[in-house]
């Protein structure tokens, strides 16, 4: 009784059909799909919303027994479950969530065969009781999900992943299937050293979203911004403006209505029924545009996004990849559009300080942050930073379809401008022991004898006036530039400026601060503050 890869083939695309209810695999699912379900080991690299999820959930419901998938989202475990059971399959999960009476019940389920997915969190293996139970049932697959977590030098290290490669040795003849979303070539061979799968196939799905066009523009009058290029060229499309609190939603929503694009919020404040009748709205309709929090999103299949829009900036690189990555998913011509200004470091930089978590926590998010801004200021191609950022070889010569390859911006040498914003910062804390924000500082740079220039004295400051060679928003974007830059450092809830160790450098003329010109910058003042 010998089936040859056709017929598994046909099952699975039969599976796609009947339990998901999709026409078709995406990019490498099929393949991937097919080798594990005649027993082979995988390891698939594959963007957030990429699919990942099927790769081994057919492959569970094809191959005799139960998939056993290994996932660190203990906090998702339910949902999916519950999603898979909606569905009609016969899934289970287990893990320290659970009371005793209910692990029981999952245990007898599999121990029956009558569970066709089995979700455990990985600590679970490291329990022999565990191992013992899944060695009374059958298995059709090990799934290992967020296999990154493996690597000692990622920011998701999880020590019970290293566990993990004594699955192959147990379970020789069950395939493995590694997947993750995230991982450099480096993470990507300690995976395949670490889970021990020398003879898995890996399978790298491109990051690159070719139809996308990347745009980052400094941030003026957002809204208004918007509009424009709403009305340019995005005219009667459907898409969606992400902002960071529910009443720039709500704000931006009626702005736009009453401007003649029609546009309605989302946002988690927002009573269940209003969500749901926006959400199908904004799938059943052409052309409306949905201006939302980071809440929506998630699970939107809707091929003809036409624009992405970000009037804040996203936290990391990953949520803005994600994000943008819902725009012209049927392949078509799509913008991924952001406005994005000094004000933006400065809360970001706030919001990491002032919230929760510990010191860790705090650091990685201000690496995330760190590499989201390095993509605003970046000079070179947009999508060359993205690619290489997931760890994938970005083309030399530009991708031609980013705002940056298309208008390359000029640089110019900030040094003296850097310093003249840093000098100021150090007066006013060594002279008169104070702290302020951005404006009071441009304020002062500029020699504007403002009501709280005049109430502090700082017209007497000897770096008074010292910056008239550059206008208001020219030194916003070096202020900004420095902040990006790590040049220069946000304190407190006031946004207060402070120096950083790497200032001193700046300060001693140790090293040269280039900085991306600002739009419209007059070229008199590009001497002025020049080399
Ligand atoms: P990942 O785990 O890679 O982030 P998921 O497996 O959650 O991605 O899939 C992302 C979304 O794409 C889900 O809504 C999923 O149902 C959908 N999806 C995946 N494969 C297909 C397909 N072949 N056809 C249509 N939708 C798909
Ligand atoms: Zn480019």
């Amino acid at each position: 009784m010998t089936e040859g890869p056709g017929a598994a083939a046909s099952e699975a695309l039969a599976t796609l059909h009947r339990v998901f209810g999709y026409e078709a695999f995406r990019g490498e699912q099929e393949e991937i799909i097919e080798h594990v379900v005649a027993g082979g080991d995988a390891l698939v690299l594959m963007p957030t919303g990429g699919g990942k999820s099927l790769c081994y959930q057919i492959p569970a419901l094809v191959r005799p027994g139960t998939g056993v998938v290994i996932s660190p989202l203990i906090a998702l475990m339910q949902d999916q479950v519950d999603a898979l059971r909606a569905l009609g399959v016969r899934a289970g999960f287990i893990n320290s969530t659970q009371d005793f009476g209910e692990r029981r019940m999952v245990e007898a389920e599999f121990l029956a065969g009558e569970l066709d997915l089995l979700y455990l969190a990985p600590e679970r293996l490291r329990v022999e009781a565990t191992l013992d139970l899944l060695s009374r049932g059958k298995i059709s697959v090990f799934a290992i999900d967020e296999a990154h977590c493996v690597s000692q030098w990622g920011h998701d290290f999880r020590p019970d992943y290293l566990a993990l490669s004594l699955l192959g040795e147990r379970w020789p003849d069950v395939p493995r299937i590694a997947l993750t979303a995230t991982a450099t070539h480096a993470t990507h061979q300690e995976i395949t050293q670490r889970l021990d799968l020398p003879r898995a196939r890996h399978f790298v799905a491109s990051f690159d979203r070719p139809n996308i066009q990347y745009r980052i523009v400094p941030k003026a009058d957002p809204r208004k911004q918007l509009l424009s290029f709403l009305r340019e060229e995005h005219a009667g499309d459907a898409g969606i403006v992400y902002c960071l609190s529910r009443n720039s939603v709500e704000r931006t929503a009626e702005f736009l209505s009453s401007n003649g694009v029609e546009a309605v919020p989302y946002h988690a404040g927002l009573d269940a029924g209003t969500r749901a009748a926006h959400q199908s709205r904004f799938l059943r309709e052409d052309g409306l545009v949905v201006v939302a929090t980071i809440a929506f999103g998630m699970g939107i299949d809707k091929p003809d996004v036409r624009f992405v829009a970000h009037l804040d900036l996203p936290k990391s690189i990953e949520g803005y990849y994600q994000e943008t990555g819902r725009a012209g998913r049927d392949g078509v011509s799509s913008t991924a559009w952001m406005a994005y200004g000094l004000n933006d470091v400065i809360q970001q930089r706030k919001l990491i300080q002032s919230g929760e978590g510990d010191e860790a926590f705090r650091r990685r998010a201000s690496a995330h942050l760190d590499a989201m801004l390095a993509l605003c200021e970046t000079a070179q191609c947009r999508r060359g930073q993205l690619l290489a950022y997931f760890g994938q070889d970005p083309s030399a010569a530009g991708c031609g379809n980013c705002d940056t390859c298309l208008t390359p911006p000029e640089t110019w040498d900030g040094t003296v401008a850097a310093q003249k914003v840093l000098s100021t910062v150090v007066r006013l804390q060594r002279e008169r022991g104070q702290k302020f924000g951005a404006v009071q500082i441009v304020d002062i740079l500029l020699g504007k004898r403002t009501g709280k220039v005049i109430q502090f004295d700082h017209d007497q400051l000897s770096v008074f006036g010292i910056g008239q060679d550059l206008v208001e928003a020219e030194w916003r974007g070096v202020i900004r530039q420095l902040l990006a830059q790590g040049l220069l450092a946000v304190e407190g809830e006031y946004g207060t400026l402070v120096l950083t160790e790497a200032s001193g450098s700046v300060l001693r003329r140790e090293r040269e601060v280039p900085l991306r010109m600002e739009p419209k910058k007059p070229a008199a003042s590009r001497s002025g503050a020049g080399s």
